[in-house]
């Protein structure tokens, strides 16, 4: 083994692979995969095979696409065989909300170029004539899905890794990692030390192990899996290969397996696997079968296929591949850590090992993904996610792969876990509460403890009402948001200033004033949005997307400050509540000395003030685009500061809101957000930020980009929608339709309840961001007319934040 490498990739199962090959595709040649046993021989060789386009995040579909584009490929160059079956599948659906799930999924697939059908039953039968129709209600067909072999998957990702530079060094297991100075690392093995610029963690069933050499803790945790092959089945001999088939309901997926079938489950008992530590000594192993777990998945399985349940059973495999505690890959690097990345918790890794290969290579060659994969990132765990948490996560995502998730579902497990000191308070005026990144925070609120539950649905749900009279009292009299979740971080020192004004396209406010900005990468796309509210020359707190958190703080690192300069964040220690609506300012008002008048405090305004007892960080402005103030103070503060607005409210008509009318309402002002409106694919011009991009600062990152999309026009355009939508609105990837094609696709949709309209905001190519009728947002298989809006629905001149 050589002891200088610029890369040491850490496992050979199909992800290390992958990531090996897509380096020395990317041009990176002095690259080696580090190999404990042989390859393939964690989760990856008793692997089913399967592969499918289709994800709920399109972003994720898109480089599930990729993959399995890239097995040609890769044959080709390495002259391995890949096993390829495309044979095409079909998702069955047994009931009426399922099958508006598909149709949901189909709408998604469209932007992306997928040609997802809806079928009948009866055509579902004449494809897959195996299954008893009379379960069933309709079905998906993806003629893009089938099985590979992941034995010449893995070994062809390598051969061609190697014809590209890369060596592989087999049976020699990574016991330790040790940092230098300049950022590079020591691999310490057992047969020998290597020192590289980077390494990547793609240690799969060691993924967590591997973490903890470099003392992370990974959110990943094995279960086991089970699948049968069946006996040959007379029915099948000299027919076409069949189609592959999930079939929801039984929560099982077949395909065939030469004369037989393979029936594998995600059963509702599923079972972790080493949930602390992995045992080193397992290698090309299975676990013990356990039938009986799985017995009522298989009992619906045989009555759904009864050729199956005729047929004997040839082998059953059991074994343990890893999952994150949303069932989404964990990629990319580490804060906190120089040159280490990860690429683990991959659950699909013939559908998604290419995506994540080629998103890693990218990130470290050209320091960028390349694509949209916030989805994937590492950074949206936080220290929250800790072990004990994964598993409860980790457990129900597995029960429920095959379930469906409502939009307005929230999960329950590991729950509640962070709250903040209202929470009882909040709980005793019966709200109904979601979670975020493990924290609690009220989406709505019911007039009874017995109302205080949501039916799940695709349409509009019991909480409808609740949530239009919660608008009503913001935009009539005055409404109260708890703001807790938002991530907060304070910027100090004597060049707090010059820092910001590099890392964020806006320049900085004068003390006492708020100022919205974008901030950029040097490809001049959006990684963020910040409000930055200056207290003082040295210190300006910014507010942000908390579950952005860990990944704007790896860019603080990446992009760090000047000696002196303090980048803290604090968004627990700041817990904050916000009044909205005509009436804020009088409740406000009631309960501080200080001037609130427009004149004294006009709209961006932010100051240090006491409000009662509690002294609180004030700012003018609220995200209803009403007048408002958002109220922070540090946590011991918050029930006091609660009790005096609950108090002062009553007189004033005070009513609690909660997320969801915060929602429709920033509809209502056409307000964009991080991770829907506003994502690294996207300029700011092309969001409509571009009033918020100060083009005389002679600096700042992607500077350069952003007048070059400003001079050019950039690609697309965010357009506002009022939407001809019956009892469904879109919530975000539904197909924008122009004059009968698909041209773009919905970001974020809510009932306006305010302007009594449907709305929506989505992105379609700037040719067609002139166009004043044509359009059409496709909600669960219905094109409804939606007509662009040249205005916000609510207070277009924005009068009302300024009175
Ligand atoms: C029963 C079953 C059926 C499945 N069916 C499908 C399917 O149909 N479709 C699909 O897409 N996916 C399927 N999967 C999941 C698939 O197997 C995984 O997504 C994939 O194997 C993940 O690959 P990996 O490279 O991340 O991990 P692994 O395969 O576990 O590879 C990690 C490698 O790293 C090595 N390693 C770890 N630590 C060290 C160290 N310190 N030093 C040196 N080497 C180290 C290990 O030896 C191992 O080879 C299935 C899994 C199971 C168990």
């Amino acid at each position: 083994m050589k002891n200088e490498a610029r890369v040491v990739v850490i496992g050979g199962g199909v992800v290390g692979v992958s990531v090996l090959y897509h380096l020395t595709k990317a041009g990176w040649k002095d690259v080696l995969l580090i190999e404990r046993g042989e390859l393939t021989c964690g989760s990856t060789w008793h692997a089913a095979g399967g592969m499918h386009t289709v994800n709920g995040d399109p972003n994720v579909a898109k480089l599930q696409q990729y993959t399995i584009n890239l097995y040609k490929e890769i044959e080709q160059i390495s002259g391995q065989s890949c096993g390829m079956h495309l044979t095409g599948g079909i998702m069955l659906a047994g009931t009426r909300e399922r099958l508006d799930w598909l149709k949901m999924a189909k709408a998604r697939g469209r932007y992306l170029g997928m040609e997802l059908e809806i079928i009948s039953v009866d055509e579902a039968a004449r494809l897959f004539p195996l299954m008893n129709k009379e379960h069933f209600v309709g079905a998906l067909y993806d003629p893009i899905e089938g099985h590979v072999d992941p034995y010449g998957v893995t070994h062809a990702y390598a051969k061609a890794a190697q014809i590209g530079g890369a060596q592989l060094v087999r049976h020699t297991r990574v016991t330790d990692l040790r940092p230098r100075a300049d950022g590079s690392w020591d691999v310490i093995t057992d047969h020998g030390n290597v020192h590289a610029e980077h390494v990547v963690n793609a240690g799969g069933l060691w993924a967590r192990e591997v973490g903890r050499m470099v003392g992370l803790e990974l959110p990943i945790l094995a279960m086991e899996h089970q699948y049968l092959i069946t006996e040959d089945i007379p029915a099948l001999r000299g027919q076409k290969e069949q189609l592959h088939c999930i079939d929801f309901e039984g929560e099982i997926y077949t395909r065939q397996e030469r004369g037989g079938m393979l029936l594998g489950t995600y059963e509702r008992a599923g079972v972790p696997w080493s949930p602390r530590e992995t045992p080193w000594d397992f290698s090309q192993s299975l676990l013990p079968n356990d039938l009986e777990r799985i017995a009522p998945s298989l009992e619906v399985g045989f009555e759904h296929f009864p050729a199956l349940g005729e047929a004997g059973i040839r082998k059953v495999v059991n074994g343990p591949f890893t999952f994150a505690p949303d069932g989404n890959p964990l990629v990319g690097p580490v804060r906190g850590l120089r040159n280490f990345w990860v690429a683990c918790g991959v659950m699909a890794g013939f559908s998604q090992g290419g995506g994540v290969g080629l998103a890693l290579s990218r990130w470290m060659v050209d320091g960028d993904p390349g694509a949209d994969i916030w989805g994937m990132d590492v950074a949206r765990y936080g220290d929250w996610a800790t072990l004990a948490y994964t598993n409860a996560k980790v457990r129900e995502n597995y029960s429920r792969r095959f379930r469906i998730r409502f939009p307005n579902e929230e999960l329950s497990a590991a729950r509640p876990l962070r709250t903040t000191p209202i929470y009882e308070r909040l709980e005793a005026e019966h709200a109904v509460f979601g979670d975020y990144c493990g924290l609690e925070h009220a989406l709505w609120f019911a007039p009874s403890a017995a109302e205080a539950s949501e039916r799940i649905t695709f349409h509009r749900s019991n909480a409808h009402p609740h949530v239009a009279a919660e608008c009503q009292a913001v935009r009539e009299g005055v409404g109260l948001l708890e703001i807790s979740n938002y991530g907060k971080f304070e910027v100090t020192g004597a060049r707090a200033e010059e820092w910001l004004s590099h890392v964020m396209a806006n320049r900085v406010p004068q003390v006492g004033r708020i100022a919205l900005t974008p901030m950029l990468n040097e490809r001049g796309k959006l990684i963020g949005d910040f409000t930055m509210a200056r207290l003082a020359a040295d210190r300006v707190f910014l507010v942000c997307t908390y579950a952005a958190e860990d990944y704007y703080r790896r860019w603080f690192e990446r992009h760090a400050p000047p000696p002196g300069v303090s980048v803290r964040p604090c968004a627990m220690q700041y817990t904050g509540l916000s009044v909205a609506g005509p009436r804020s300012r009088a409740l406000l008002q009631s309960l501080t000395h200080a001037d609130l008048s427009s004149a004294a405090f006009p709209f961006l305004s932010f100051r240090r003030m006491d409000v009662g007892m509690v002294p609180a960080l004030v700012g003018r402005i609220s995200f209803t685009g009403d007048l408002g103030y958002e109220i922070w103070v540090t946590s011991e503060y918050q029930r006091a500061l609660y009790d005096l607005l609950a108090g002062a409210g009553a007189e004033h008509g005070l009513k609690l809101f909660g997320g969801r009318a915060l929602n429709a309402m920033r509809l209502e002002k056409s307000f964009g957000t991080w991770a829907r409106e506003y994502r690294p694919i996207y300029g700011p011009y092309e969001a409509g930020l571009g009033r918020f991009v100060d083009l005389r600062k002679e600096e700042f990152i992607g500077r350069a980009a952003a007048l070059e999309e400003k001079e050019r026009g950039g690609k697309l355009r965010l357009l506002a929608f009022s939407v001809e939508a019956r009892d469904a609105d879109a919530i975000g990837d539904e197909p924008i339709w122009y004059d009968g094609q698909v041209v773009g696709w919905v970001t974020s949709g809510a009932y306006g309840h305010s302007v009594r309209q449907s709305l929506a905001l989505g992105y379609v190519p700037k040719q067609y961001a002139a166009a004043t009728s044509g359009f059409e947002i496709e909600i669960l298989g219905v094109r409804c007319r939606a007509t662009p809006l040249a205005a916000a629905p609510f207070d277009p001149d924005g009068s009302r934040m300024r009175a």
